[in-house]
């Protein structure tokens, strides 16, 4: 088969990578170099865990995307997975944390309930229902993830082109007006698919801002578990590579057009310093040493989007990745080359068209707070 993917962040260098390790000829084509900060996945790191509330499907692809990680550190030779664990932190005894514990549970992924105050350098929770650890869980190097991937695929044979790409028909047009067609071509452009295909695809692209603060050594701790407040709306890491300890409020923020340049100066950090003054007290003064932004592209009900273009079924769509994607990239391309495959179809709740809003995949910053 042969097979054109634009796009080359965590989906499409992830479909480029599969598909050229089983032999089949691929060309991946991506406006910048894999890993760029102006796209989604040029993140340094991005949380990896299985828990998405009673979402078994989502909850079983993190797992196997996690097993899939780990070819891929075999393949490339380096630690892309870093598995410090990851702490709930629940808020009521029915929520988010309680429906993930009894998928996980379900699924035989290790969780427990702990006293995070033995596990953070410094921690208040007296407002929590538990904590739920996942010890698995982590955080994947995603920068350098990505870049991996596009270089495994080059290694397996793929072609990688840098060049802006547009829809021709059924096949690709490049801004030096070169034409590549192939048996599929697969649009993986994150926040720049629903300029692509205003047709079947609708996402807000958002700005969201990441604050990395000087911890001190106690932060820097491989023991210090990455952490998330599904309905505070926070999430974080311990420091991990020396890039600081890193604090993101989650609540969407301003909309972004895809080509604009992502601003630097930090406007969350009086609500993201509220928040860890109140959790980790020691952190309440800790010197930011760097804020980074960076584009969400979210669809209404944060599921993802993966399926053929309803006028030509040799087109396929993946992306909205709903500021959740980046773990899921290599599970999410097996999946989608076994629906191409026409061998196990993809879920519903991956359809292209309409979406109504939904309870967040991500945490509640995003949808409508526990709507069913
Ligand atoms: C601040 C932040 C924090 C996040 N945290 C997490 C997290 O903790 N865990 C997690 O799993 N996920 C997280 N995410 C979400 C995750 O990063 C994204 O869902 C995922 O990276 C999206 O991948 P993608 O391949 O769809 O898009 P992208 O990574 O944006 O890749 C799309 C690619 O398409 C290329 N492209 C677009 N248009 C064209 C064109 N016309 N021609 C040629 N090339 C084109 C772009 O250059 C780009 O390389 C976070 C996102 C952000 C922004």
């Amino acid at each position: 088969m042969d097979v054109v993917v634009v796009g080359a962040g965590t989906f499409g260098a992830s479909l480029a990578w599969r598909l050229a390790r089983a032999g089949e000829s691929v060309t991946l084509v991506d406006q910048f170099a894999p890993g760029d900060a102006r796209t989604s996945s040029g993140g340094e790191t991005r949380l990896y865990r299985c828990s998405h509330g009673d979402a078994a499907d989502y909850t079983a692809m993190a797992r196997r995307a996690g097993a899939l990680w780990r070819e891929l550190e075999d393949e490339a030779g380096e630690e892309l997975l870093v598995r410090r664990g990851l702490a709930w932190f629940a808020r009521r005894e029915d929520g988010w944390e309680a429906a993930s514990e009894r998928t996980l549970a379900a699924q035989g992924i290790p969780a427990e309930r702990v006293d995070a105050a033995a596990l953070f350098p410094s921690f208040a929770g007296e407002d929590l229902a538990f904590v739920l650890l996942e010890p698995e869980a982590g955080v994947l190097r995603a920068q350098r993830a990505v870049r991996a991937l596009a270089a495994r695929a080059q290694a397996h044979g793929a072609r990688l082109v840098r060049a802006r790409a547009r829809p021709d028909g059924g096949a690709v047009r490049l801004d030096d007006g070169r034409r590549l067609g192939g048996d599929v071509v697969v649009w993986a452009c994150g926040a720049w698919l629903a300029g692509l295909f205003p047709q079947v695809v609708s996402l807000s692209v958002t700005c969201q801002e990441l604050l990395f603060l000087d911890g001190g050594p106690a932060w820097a701790d491989p023991a210090v578990p990455a952490w998330c407040d599904y309905d505070g709306a926070c999430y974080g890491t311990s420091d991990l590579d020396a890039l600081g300890v890193k604090a993101a409020a989650d609540a969407e923020g301003p909309a972004i057009d895809p080509d604009a340049e992502l601003p630097r100066a930090p406007t969350t950090e009086a609500a993201v310093r509220a928040y860890l003054a109140a959790r980790f007290p020691a952190l309440a003064g800790a010197p930011l040493r760097e804020v980074r932004t960076c584009r969400y592209e979210i669809t209404p009900d944060t599921h993802f989007l993966a399926g053929p273009h309803p006028a030509d079924e040799r087109v396929w769509i993946v992306g909205g990745g709903s500021g959740h994607g980046f773990k899921h990239g290599p599970a999410m391309a097996e999946r989608l080359i076994a629906a191409i495959a026409g061998e196990t179809p993809l879920p519903a709740h991956f359809a292209l068209g309409e979406r109504r809003p939904s309870r967040s995949m991500r945490t509640a910053g995003s949808g409508t707070r526990d709507r069913p």
